[in-house]
């Protein structure tokens, strides 16, 4: 079924995945539903991919790292990833009309999943031109006499990628471009939310690139087995998984047996430490903004707002006000900022939490429950939480939902003692006039990754990656690249 209705409107994905260079349907024809969450309609059908498909993909993926010289080819795949380029190029509104379709973010917002990875696909074909594959390290002594040593920089080898829901086109663009840039085969397993933004890649490898088969391999499925498959199969060398901290542990433990290389990007509960120094009218009508635009659906986003005690009543009104007023509803229409969330499941785990904040004595500013003027669709209202202790549930928990939980502090310590009071370690922001100070607090923060004033750590040419239950290793930047690289030592005369 397909439900293409105008150029604007719902936009069905192909129902294939790509395996082994061919576009098909898993063997015994099954589909599941993908559900447009601003109507909660049918949009169409994706493949229900199996554990059998996944190990063929896995064998294709394995016969074209061991068997062709797509690994020690720099020039082909440079060559490959200028067309997969120009091919996301040509497709780019078609790519758009999925994403609007299967996640529900505003077509306002985006930019920074269409636009932005297609560029990075650029990018890193150029960065994987330019990098010294074989580095000298220079000469060193050893009881046997001097030696010289190079770094030999190779792929890893097959790369299975899973990705989740939230950005999906951009993670499963973050998560194999570097990858097949630097020789790896990969096989991409997207999230069952969203399939199409995966098989839509691989039609567009298959149809518009000359990648060849078994190189890069997409399998759909709607069950969980098929991501656990690929992440326990021995023959697959390397994980790179972006999702839940806790699919983050299973995968972990399934790769323990073949000792797997894992990158992972997984949940978090950033804190924003507003110092009483701060601009109040800029740092919180963006703070408030940024939980409302990807409907909360955001992994970095900071949802635990600390606020100095001395100036608390006035931070709350600068938010409320904010979110009072924010544009949610349809996001087909360019006026709106805040979408749905992505399924009623989703959509009742957040209004679940709001009410666990209530619960343990928070008090409900604005929001907590469904928009009166959206009944269809899977919308949350802004919400914005305060008095919220620290140590409860709400402040504790992945929400994922347009909300922020405001806690009150006393001096510099004490904000820094709530915001690493946490599992997870991945973002952070600070707000202050004096900028010593606001760098002192960053970097007392124990994230990855800290926003002073706004200035975004976020980009392509910067390690991005969690401490703590965040996550494992990075993406972006040399160090991203790097990931996807062994870096063998050759010992040699001078
Ligand atoms: P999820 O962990 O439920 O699923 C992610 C992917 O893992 C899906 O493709 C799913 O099919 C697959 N999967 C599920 N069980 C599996 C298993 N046992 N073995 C292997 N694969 C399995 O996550 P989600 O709900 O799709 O995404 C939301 C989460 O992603 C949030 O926690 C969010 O913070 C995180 N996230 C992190 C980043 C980051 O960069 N750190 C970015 C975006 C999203």
């Amino acid at each position: 079924m397909t439900s293409v209705q105008d150029e604007t409107g719902v936009l069905a994905g192909d129902e294939r995945m790509l395996i082994d260079g061919e576009l098909q349907h898993t063997s015994s024809g099954a589909t599941f539903d993908v559900i447009h969450p601003a109507s909660e309609e049918v949009a169409g059908q994706a493949t229900d991919g199996t554990v059998a498909d996944m190990e063929r993909a896995v064998g294709a993926a394995r016969r074209a790292f061991d068997q062709t010289d797509w690994s020690r080819d720099l020039d082909f795949r440079y060559h490959c990833l200028t067309q997969l380029h120009e091919a996301f190029e040509r497709n780019k509104e078609h790519l758009r009309r999925v994403l609007i379709t299967e996640v529900g973010c505003p077509v306002k917002v985006t930019g920074s999943q269409i636009e932005s990875p297609i560029e990075e696909v650029k990018h890193w074909a150029e960065h994987g031109r330019n990098f010294e594959y074989l580095a000298d390290n220079g000469v060193h002594e050893t009881p046997m006499g001097p030696a010289r040593r190079k770094i030999h920089y190779e792929p890893v080898g097959v790369v299975g990628a899973i990705t989740p829901w939230n950005v999906p086109f951009y993670l499963n663009v973050a998560e194999t471009i570097p990858a097949l840039m630097a020789g790896n085969t990969v096989v991409l397993k997207p999230a069952q939310l969203t399939p199409w933004s995966g098989s839509e890649y691989g039609r567009i490898v298959a149809e518009e690139t000359d990648i060849p088969a078994g190189v890069f391999n997409v399998v759909v499925s709607n069950a969980n087995e098929v991501g656990a498959a690929l992440s326990a199969d021995p023959r697959v060398d390397m994980i790179t998984f972006t999702g839940s901290t806790a699919t983050g542990r299973a995968i972990l433990a399934a790769g323990a047996p073949t000792v797997k290389k894992t990158l992972l990007e997984l949940g978090g509960k950033s804190a924003h430490i507003v110092l009483d120094d701060a601009d109040f009218n800029m740092a919180l009508p963006m703070a408030a903004l940024m939980a409302c635009v990807m409907s909360g659906q955001s992994c970095i986003l900071p949802s635990r707002i600390l606020l100095p005690r001395s100036r608390y009543d006035e931070g709350i009104e600068i938010m409320k006000n904010m979110m009072e007023n924010f544009p949610v509803g349809d996001p087909w229409d360019p006026n709106n900022m805040q979408g749905p969330q992505i399924s009623e499941g989703q959509r009742q785990k957040v209004l679940g939490l709001i009410q666990s904040g209530i619960d343990s004595g928070a008090r409900l500013v604005t929001g907590g429950g469904i928009p009166e003027h959206l009944p269809t669709g899977y919308y949350v209202q802004p919400t914005l939480l305060a008095d919220v202790d620290p140590d409860s549930q709400v402040a504790q928990e992945e929400i994922f939902g347009p909300v922020l939980s405001v806690i009150p502090y006393e001096g510099d310590a004490e904000a820094i003692a709530i915001a690493n009071n946490s599992i997870y370690g991945l973002s952070g922001e600070v707000s202050g006039g004096d900028l010593d100070r606001a760098l002192e607090v960053a970097k007392r923060m124990r994230t990855g990754n800290v926003t002073i004033n706004g200035k975004s750590h976020f980009g392509i040419n910067s390690p991005f990656g969690g401490t703590k239950q965040s996550g494992l290793g990075y993406r972006n930047g040399e160090e991203g690249y790097k990931e996807y690289l062994e870096a063998k030592t050759i010992g040699m005369p001078e």
